[in-house]
Order: structure tokens, then C-alpha cells, then sequence
């Protein structure tokens, strides 16, 4: 992949890819313990939702043969390595507890205060708050069920990724703010791709030997090839470090379960302090003020994309589109309804943040940072690839 790595990110990121790498090496480890602390790996998701986008969605293709894709010649293949079951959810023990669900999170975290499981106004959201109400929503352990290879694509996956590149549409009548925005969209949904397109291509089956792990070459036709995919990747780490370091000053009265897990707060305030403001601009990305029409666009928007993952037809695909697109949506939140606000307003902003939230953020965090830590290492992958040649 030939990227100048000294260029910057841009526009509203004045850092450049070689200083998220060393940001990234830094702080790698501690976001992978954090997001194995017990407040941050449930996630709660309704994988039975109606999709709403399609009059019918079993309609649109929903045959084994739509998840054909890089593998050939599935049905020979054993049951376990059909996509069906690659990109199923766990659902034994990792399901926690399906009859009290509700409850578990609270009582894992009794004592917590100014953590709030819902947003009361609705209005507000940038996700739908019936994913996380909805009496079939179940809590799963994300650490048990990590994103990888699924087998999941065709015609199905190839709809979704349009509908949700067909979001951009801003209504706001300056031509420049417009054109801001759009960019700005795309960069997000074309680094949530490349992410997705990251791991999978990290965590894949060779179904040869049957054994999981890196494919450079399905890297490189996916990501490595095109850099501005690696380079969205990069300008949405900035996004949403930046999101985080935003929120670092009013989190005081927010506990993450610390009867139970004491060292969470701790570990989550050492990982943020060691970001930098400059990691991302947002006054930059938009020029000037953003306009309440500007913002209330990307708040429907992101409201569609996290919607549009209801007919995602691969359960494991959709619970990782959820958790990351409700993960940009918080950043976006964050990021726009910090901006302007007096300290008392932010401070309101934190106390309002929702849990799911909040796990949606830090998760999507660190999905950017394994695909940045995968990145580096496929770049050692083909280099010595060359070097034995
Ligand atoms: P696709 O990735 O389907 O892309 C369609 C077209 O978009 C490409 O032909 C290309 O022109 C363009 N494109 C591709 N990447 C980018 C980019 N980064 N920026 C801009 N344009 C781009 N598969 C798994 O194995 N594991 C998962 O966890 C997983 N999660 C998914 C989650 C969601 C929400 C969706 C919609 C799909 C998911 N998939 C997952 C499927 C995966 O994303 C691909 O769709 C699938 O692997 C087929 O890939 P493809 O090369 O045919 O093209």
C-alpha cells in the first residue's frame, strides 16, 4: 500500500498516519483490557427486528447461495464452516441469563449512578431506542463472539453497503457546508467498511487446513490496494479518539460498576489522557458554525445507517454493524453537541450518554485500533513477502 505517511489526514485531522501509529501502540493493550472489563463486553441487540427498508426483506435474497462469496463450493464444506453457522451469534452460555437479561447489567452494576440505561429524549437519538427496549433484545458477550470472517456476501451484503452510501443526502442549502458533510459521510461509512473488511480479511478461514488467521492477500484486494480506505480507517480512529477525549473531563460522576470492577474508571481516564486534542478538528471538518439543520441531518442519517443493520441477514455481521454504527453515532453527538455548550450544558451531555452508548463507543474504538494494529502488520506481511522473493 503506497501511503505517504507523513501526510495529513485531513480535513479536521491535522495528524498524520505514521502519529495514530504511535498513539495506537501506545494505548493498544490497555483498550484491549478495557474492552474486556465486564461493563464493556455486553451489548445488548434485537436480532429479530424488522427490517424496514425493503417491503420484503426475505424477498431480497436470502438463499445460502447470496453468501457465497470468496469461498467457492460451500455445501461441500462441513456444517460448522457454512455461513450460517460462521456468522451466528454464540448462544449457549454467551447469551447471558435470557430470562432476566434486563436485569443483569443492573445488578452487576448496583450502586452505579449517573449512568442511565435509557435517553429519555427520544427526539435526541442518534440510534433507535427500541434496539435496546425490545422485549426480544438479547445481552451478548462480545468478547465471546469476535468479529471475523463469516462467509457472509453477494448480492445481500453488496445491497446493504449501497443503502447505506445512498444515506448522504444533506439538506442544508450552503453548497460548501454541503459538500463538507458528504465527505465527511462518506470518509465514516467507507472506514467502517475497510474496518469490517480488516478483520475479516485478519480473522479468516482457510478452508484448506481449516484453521483461522491473517489472508494478505484478501487484504490487499479489500483494503490494502486502495488508500483511501486505509486512510478513512485512520480518520475514523481520529473521529472517535477525539469523541473520548471530549467526554474525559466530565466523567466524574460516572462509576462503570465500580463496586464490581474498580479499576475500570481508572484504566478508562489512562487510555484517554493519553490522546491529543489535535487528533481530530471538528470546526475544521465543517468550516464554520454547524448549522441545527446540519446536525439534525447527520443525526437522521446515522439513525437510518444503525437501522439499516436490521437487514443485515448474518447475525454476528449484525451485531458488530450495530455496535459500530451506534458507536460513529455517539462520537457525532459528542462531537457536535460539546462544541458550543457551557460547562454546565457538557457536563449534562456526559450525565445524559447511555450505557449502550458508551460500550458502542469504546468498542467502536477498539475495533479501529485492532484494524490499525492488523494494518501494521500486513504491511510487515508483504514487505517480507518481497524481501524472500
Ligand atoms: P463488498 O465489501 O460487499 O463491497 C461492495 C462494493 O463496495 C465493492 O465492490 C467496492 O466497489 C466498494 N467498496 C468496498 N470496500 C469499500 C470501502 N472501504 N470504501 C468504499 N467503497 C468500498 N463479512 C464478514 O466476513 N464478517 C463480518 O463481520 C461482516 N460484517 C458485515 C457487516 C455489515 C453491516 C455488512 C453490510 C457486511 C458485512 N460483511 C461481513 C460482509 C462484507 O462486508 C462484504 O460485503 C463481503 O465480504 C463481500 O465483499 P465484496 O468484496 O464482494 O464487496
Amino acid at each position: 500500500c503506497k501511503m505517504d505517511k507523513d501526510e495529513k489526514l485531513g480535513p479536521g485531522c491535522d495528524v498524520t498516519i505514521q502519529e495514530i501509529n504511535e498513539i495506537n501502540k501506545k494505548i493498544r493493550k490497555d483498550v484491549l483490557g478495557l474492552v474486556n472489563t465486564d461493563f464493556f463486553k455486553y451489548f445488548k441487540f434485537d436480532p429479530y427486528k424488522q427490517c424496514t427498508f425493503w417491503e420484503n426483506n426475505d424477498g431480497l435474497c436470502f438463499s445460502r447461495s447470496c453468501a457465497i462469496d470468496v469461498v467457492e463450493d460451500w455445501d461441500k464444506l462441513p456444517e460448522y464452516w457454512q455461513p450460517e453457522v460462521l456468522g451466528g451469534v454464540e448462544n449457549d452460555q454467551n447469551i447471558v441469563a435470557e430470562d432476566n437479561e434486563a436485569n443483569f447489567l443492573n445488578q452487576l452494576c448496583e450502586g452505579t449512578n449517573g449512568i442511565n440505561e435509557l435517553q429519555k429524549d427520544r427526539d435526541l437519538n442518534y440510534f433507535d431506542i427500541n434496539d435496546f427496549t425490545s422485549k426480544d433484545a438479547v445481552l451478548v458477550d462480545l468478547s465471546k463472539n469476535p468479529e471475523r470472517f463469516t462467509g457472509y456476501g453477494g448480492q445481500q451484503a453488496g445491497q446493504i453497503w449501497t443503502s447505506i452510501y445512498g444515506e448522504n443526502c444533506f439538506s442544508t442549502e450552503n453548497e460548501e457546508e454541503r459538500c463538507l458533510a458528504k465527505d465527511a459521510f462518506y470518509r465514516i461509512v467507507s472506514g467502517l467498511h475497510a474496518s469490517i473488511g480488516t478483520h475479516l480479511s485478519n480473522d479468516h478461514l482457510d478452508t484448506e487446513t481449516g484453521e483461522w488467521g491473517p489472508d494478505l492477500d484478501l487484504f490487499m484486494a479489500r483494503v490494502g490496494n486502495f488508500p483511501e480506505r486505509v486512510s478513512n480507517i485512520y480518520f475514523n480512529y481520529a473521529i472517535v479518539a477525539k469523541a473520548l477525549w471530549k467526554i474525559n473531563p466530565y466523567m466524574k460522576e460516572l462509576n462503570f460498576c465500580s463496586s464490581y470492577n474498580n479499576d475500570v474508571k481508572s484504566k478508562f481516564v489512562n487510555i484517554v489522557s493519553r490522546l491529543e486534542s489535535k487528533i481530530f478538528d471538528e470546526d475544521l471538518m465543517f468550516k464554520d458554525d454547524v448549522t441545527s439543520t446540519l446536525k439534525d441531518d447527520f443525526r437522521n442519517r446515522f439513525k437510518n445507517v444503525t437501522k439499516i443493520m436490521d437487514c443485515v441477514h448474518c447475525d454476528r455481521c449484525k451485531l458488530w454493524g450495530k455496535v459500530q454504527t451506534t458507536g460513529y453515532a455517539t462520537s457525532l453527538k459528542i462531537l457536535f453537541d460539546l462544541d458550543e455548550a457551557d460547562e454546565e450544558t457538557k457536563q449534562k451531555v456526559v450525565d445524559g450518554l447511555t450505557k449502550y452508548e458508551l460500550i458502542a463507543l469504546l468498542n467502536t474504538f477498539d475495533r479501529l485500533s485492532k484494524s490499525i494494529e492488523s494494518i501494521n502488520n500486513f504491511e510487515k506481511m508483504y514487505n517480507d513477502r518481497f524481501d524472500s522473493e
